[in-house]
């Protein structure tokens, strides 16, 4: 491909509204334009390295036995209504209304659909284990797009679905994604790893993200030495040990705290510190209103608060409904007096004694408040934001928290879908029974983000070759010099012949510019046609990643670059 007829929009500066490399490097390297918030159109090389990984993705796949299939993006509402998404799912789904005012859905994800299509195509055990997989867009409404492809609203995503006649089927073909998984992240040249995660709306107990760890990720691992790792959502730490102990039982009192209502406030008047304040938030999950205590130093999690209360829908109480379940408003809700509601905590509130609590009264504590002598827990389940330094629930020793892009994510669903949604087939015994289900995603787009986090550097992209839209660059220094653009279009042809995916840059242009531009769009190999080198019949061959220069004359140089690549030198 000619430069001059490729549409490389490259950029100088940074777009105003990019926050990490990846997205600044895939506006100014010509990938990418925004069209609206969070929805971009991909222009020519960046879609060359969207097509290498979805080409890496099928190979793996395939190689699975998942079979290749094409779904709607556009769903009719009923069929989300029958597996209660429709309600659950909120506001990232985008719903469309037809001429005929009939709601529908742009899929997020495909469950919904490829179990309608199995519940009417496969009737027995005989045709099972069977994985269909799609490579489509999708559409989330995200609260917040930002950081370019990483959380955009359209993407491209590979969805895979496995339909089983049991658990331990599910479990074999689980394994064998996790392994496909494996290979094409290492195939596009990544450093990752696989973390035990939170399903959050698409449910299922095991599931495991593939994390690429990145300084700019907008996710949050939680990980150990001991090699324990988990999404800051999932990751689970041990409270500290009890030191509360010999600590003298104050009595209950109930104290004035005028218009004070956060933690901070409250403390600071008290003269005591956040920590023995008790936090007490009321959430209604599926129709039941709890209370769940944590220490007032820490953040609830409220995916691990959904698990432990086993609901998919938890919404946090408004004013009104805490007045009603407390008869205190907002901001002073305690444990004290409310018996009749289920109250969950964290086992680190155990660690306190002579807590400060809200009184469920306008403008007044409890100070005191101990554990068992003035309120009882129904249940003890880690809740809180892993933090930092918190000590590892495997092996005790402090965890450490970092960044990475969730770039894939497996579940082992079970028969969530198959049961609400009546989907059975005929087992060996000759009984009716739901399937069982896995599903596999990929972010394609966001896969090449990834990639470009992890490969650049302050000049551009540092392509590795199994995604590179090109795998090299031939760059003429000056096209008006005879000599030079010959033997530049020579070597174009002759490396083009051979197989390679080559870009010229015939430009005419000065040399420092299309230096500048060779090393933002960051090709693996650049083969430099100048002056000097040629003076002595040669050119020069430059490797992106390493900045290693060698130079070969213009015969050879064809044959070195073979080598270079196939000995991994290039990589
Ligand atoms: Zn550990």
């Amino acid at each position: 491909m000619r430069w001059t007829q490729a549409f490389i929009p490259t950029l100088k500066e940074d777009p105003a509204d990019a926050e990490i490399s990846s997205h600044k490097l895939m506006v100014r390297a010509g990938l990418v334009r925004k069209l609206t918030s969070g929805v971009y159109t991909h222009l020519p090389l960046g879609l060359r390295a969207i097509q290498k990984v979805e080409r890496i993705v099928r190979e793996e796949m395939d190689r699975t036995g998942a079979l290749e299939t094409l779904l709607p993006i556009l769903h009719p509402c009923e069929l989300w209504k029958e597996s209660g998404r429709w309600d659950v799912y909120g506001k990232e789904l985008m719903r469309p209304v037809d001429r005929h005012g009939r709601e529908c859905a742009l899929g997020p994800t495909h469950e919904e659909v490829i179990t309608d299509l199995v519940r009417r195509e496969v009737r027995s055990y005989r045709e099972l284990p069977v994985t269909f997989y799609q490579i489509q867009t999708k559409f989330r409404d995200e609260v917040r797009p930002r950081f370019g492809v990483v959380r955009s609203r359209e993407f491209i995503m590979k969805d895979a679905y496995s339909f089983h006649e049991d658990e331990k089927s599910l479990r074999e073909t689980y394994k064998v994604m996790h392994g496909a998984y494996t290979r094409i992240f290492e195939r596009c040249g990544l450093k990752f790893a696989p973390v035990h995660a939170d399903s959050g709306a698409i449910g299922g107990d095991v599931t495991h993200e593939f994390m690429v760890l990145a300084g700019a990720g907008e996710s949050e691992v939680v990980s150990c030495g001991c090699g324990y790792s988990a999404t800051l959502e999932r990751g689970e730490t041990a409270p500290e040990k009890p030191s509360g102990k010999g600590v003298e039982l104050k009595p209950l009192e109930k104290v004035h705290t005028p218009g004070l209502k956060t933690v901070e406030e409250v403390a600071k008047f008290l003269k005591t510190e956040p920590s023995s304040l008790i936090k007490t938030l009321l959430y209604e999950a599926e129709g039941e209103t709890v209370a769940a205590l944590i220490p007032g130093d820490r953040e609830l999690n409220e995916a691990k608060l959904r698990r432990v209360l086993k609901v998919d829908l938890m919404t946090m109480c408004e004013a009104e409904a805490i007045e009603k379940a407390t008869g205190g408003p907002l901001g002073f809700s305690g444990p004290v007096g409310l018996e009749k509601m289920r109250l969950v905590a964290d086992p680190r509130i155990k660690n306190v004694k002579n807590f400060v609590v809200g009184a469920n009264e306008a403008d007044y504590h409890h100070v005191n408040a101990n554990l068992e002598r003035d309120f009882k827990v129904n249940q003890f389940a880690d809740l809180v934001v892993a933090e930092e330094r918190d000590p590892c629930v495997k092996c005790g020793k402090p965890v450490s928290i970092s960044r990475g892009i969730e770039v894939g994510q497996i579940f082992e669903l079970g028969s969530k879908y198959s049961e609400k949604m009546g989907a059975m087939f005929l087992g060996q015994d000759g009984k009716e029974r739901p399937f069982v289900m896995g599903c596999y995603g990929i972010g394609i787009t966001r896969t090449v983000a990834a990639v470009i986090e992890q490969n650049h550097d302050s000049n551009g992209i540092i392509w590795p070759l199994s995604v590179a839209p090109y795998q090299m660059e031939v760059l003429p220094v000056n096209v008006n010099d005879e000599t030079i653009r010959t033997t530049a279009e020579r070597l174009y042809e002759e490396l083009t012949g051979m197989g390679f995916e080559v870009l010229l840059d015939d430009r005419d242009q000065r040399p420092g510019f299309k230096f500048k531009d060779a090393d933002l769009v960051g090709l693996p190999l650049r083969v430099v046609v100048g002056e000097k080198a040629m003076a002595e019949g040669k050119v020069e061959i430059h490797v992106r990643r390493t900045g290693e220069t060698m130079r070969a004359s213009t015969d050879e140089a064809p044959g070195r670059i073979k080598t270079l690549i196939e000995e991994g030198k290039v990589s």
